[in-house]
This record gives C-alpha cells, sequence and structure tokens, in this order.
C-alpha cells in the first residue's frame, strides 16, 4: 500500500471515528450508493469546488469533456471515497462492496496435460507478470474519449467475479469476461488506445494488453496470436488478435478484462456504464 494510501485509511478511521459521515448528507446521492458490486464504474459530477477525489488511495480520472469523475471499485469488503475541496475541505464516504461469495467456488475442469504446465513456477515468468503489473498501474495519456465495444460477438461461458477454485485447493473470482470462440476468431480492440504489451505467461497465455489513457487498460488473454506490435495506435474495432486457447483454459475462449489502475472492471457493466459518456464514433 502506497504511503498516499495508507494516509487515506488511517484518516478514514480518525475521521469516521469522531464523525461519522452521513450518506445522505452527499452531494452525489443518487448517483452512487453506499453498498455496490465489486468492478462497477463510478461515476461523480464535477462541481466548482471539487479538487480531487480518491477512490481507495487512487486519484478518480477527471472526463473534461463531460465534467465528470471517474474509477472502479476494487475487491474489498469496504473502499473509501475521500474528495478534497477547493476551500481545503475535504468529505470521506465509505462505501460497502459486495462480491460473491468464495464459498460458492466452482471447480474449473482443467485438463490435467494444462494443469500440470501453469504449475510450473519460472523467474522468467515472474518477471514478465511483475512486468505487466508496472504497466497496467501506469497512468499516462488523455483518459479514453472513444466508446468501448465487446471484442468479438459471442456467447458469454463465464461472467466477471464468478467465484472459481483451482485443482489445488485456491479459489478467486474471476477477473475479467470469458467468451467462448473457435481458435482463430478475430478479436477486436475494446476501444482507441496504444498497445502498451505483446507476450506470453503460463497462466494467461499469449497475450495482449491495449492502454486506453490515464490508466485505464484492456487486456486480451489465451490468444492464438497478436496481430499488433508494441507501441502501435489502434482504433476502436481494429483487428488485433486471433482467439485460441493457449495458458490455463478449460477449453478455447477469450478471457477479456477492462482495468482501471490496476482494478478489474465488470465489462459488462463498464460498457453500459460508458455508453453515455462517450462521442459518437469518428469516422
Ligand atoms: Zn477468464
Amino acid at each position: 500500500m502506497s504511503r498516499l494510501a495508507t494516509l487515506f485509511v488511517l484518516l478514514g478511521f480518525f475521521i469516521s471515528a469522531r464523525a461519522p459521515v452521513s450518506w445522505q448528507s452527499r452531494p452525489w446521492q443518487g448517483q452512487i450508493h453506499s453498498t455496490m458490486n465489486m468492478g462497477a464504474l463510478i461515476e461523480v459530477p464535477h462541481s466548482e469546488n471539487i479538487k480531487n477525489i480518491y477512490l481507495a488511495g487512487r486519484k478518480l480520472t477527471f472526463l473534461n469533456s463531460q465534467g465528470v469523475w471517474v474509477g472502479v471499485l476494487p475487491k474489498t469488503s469496504t473502499a473509501l471515497f475521500i474528495t478534497f475541496k477547493a476551500t481545503g475541505d475535504f468529505s470521506i464516504v465509505p462505501l460497502k462492496v459486495n462480491a460473491p461469495p468464495l464459498s460458492e467456488a466452482n471447480n474449473l475442469r482443467l485438463p490435467s496435460s494444462v494443469w500440470q504446465k501453469v504449475q510450473k513456477k519460472t523467474n522468467e515468468d515472474q518477471a514478465k507478470r511483475d512486468q505487466i503489473r508496472s504497466i497496467i498501474m501506469q497512468r499516462s495519456g488523455e483518459p479514453p474519449k472513444s466508446c468501448w465495444q465487446a471484442p468479438l460477438k459471442s456467447r458469454i461461458s463465464s461472467k466477471f467475479g464468478s467465484p472459481r477454485r483451482l485443482p489445488d485447493g485456491r479459489s478467486y473470482h474471476h477477473t475479467g469476461e470469458d467468451r467462448s470462440a473457435q481458435v482463430g476468431t478475430p478479436i477486436k480492440a475494446s476501444a482507441s488506445g496504444r498497445v502498451a504489451y505483446v507476450g506470453e505467461t503460463i497462466v494467461s497465455g499469449r497475450l495482449v494488453i491495449l492502454d486506453h489513457g490515464d490508466g485505464f487498460f484492456s487486456r486480451y488473454l489465451h490468444l492464438k496470436e497478436s496481430q499488433v506490435q508494441p507501441g502501435q495506435v489502434v482504433n476502436s474495432g481494429d483487428v488485433i488478435a486471433l482467439s485460441g486457447a493457449s495458458g490455463r483454459v478449460e477449453a478455447p475462449h477469450l478471457h477479456w478484462e477492462i482495468l482501471w489502475l490496476g482494478i478489474p472492471a465488470d465489462p459488462g457493466h463498464f460498457l453500459q456504464a460508458w455508453a453515455h459518456l462517450c462521442g459518437p464514433p469518428s469516422a
């Protein structure tokens, strides 16, 4: 946890112990509910006296053209929302986060050959995962302006947040959305952006990461092959890869993620919530 985040957590306990914050008294009442689902896109309208807004230690992304602050709710039991006012005043709002219980996890049906392969832990793979982690925490460039779309039209075979259990008993929440796809299906960029990473890790298989600006990323996993190079600029809907069955998979499919500063968003919810924040597609 960064020093800033630690400060906010401590600040949150201190303030809430002294003077409990009343949700109803907040100016964004009606826009945000005090209990939300993990991965929800959070949107706070800007007002003259707001200087900065933080969620779980991360500064929200300001969409200047829309006059709103946006971010994604992490998977924690509670998260803190802190608004700094231009006057120097600030307010803290605790949010309760809903996540499906891991006790209800379904067993992943991984072929034993796949499970054998993904259990190999190498330093090289760890280094790649560290590199990916640092990439998706970066915030550079302008926030996304384009509309978002699903990377392919097909059945959702596993929803975001669904609880799963690995053959060794470890449980986790699904960080993306799985779409069934025969090997070789064209995969489209979810939004305009720049190619931030092309590579392969043991669990993710072949993957492409797009940077959409100011901390927003999308990831495409288990690919057969990528059709883009790092640094390349892509438009929403451009074909960036062919789907496959690489990495830790039960069967061929695309695992698709949208991330904000490393926090996975619920892609289905995100597309709906973002629809009024983007302009008409440019010609
Ligand atoms: Zn998946």
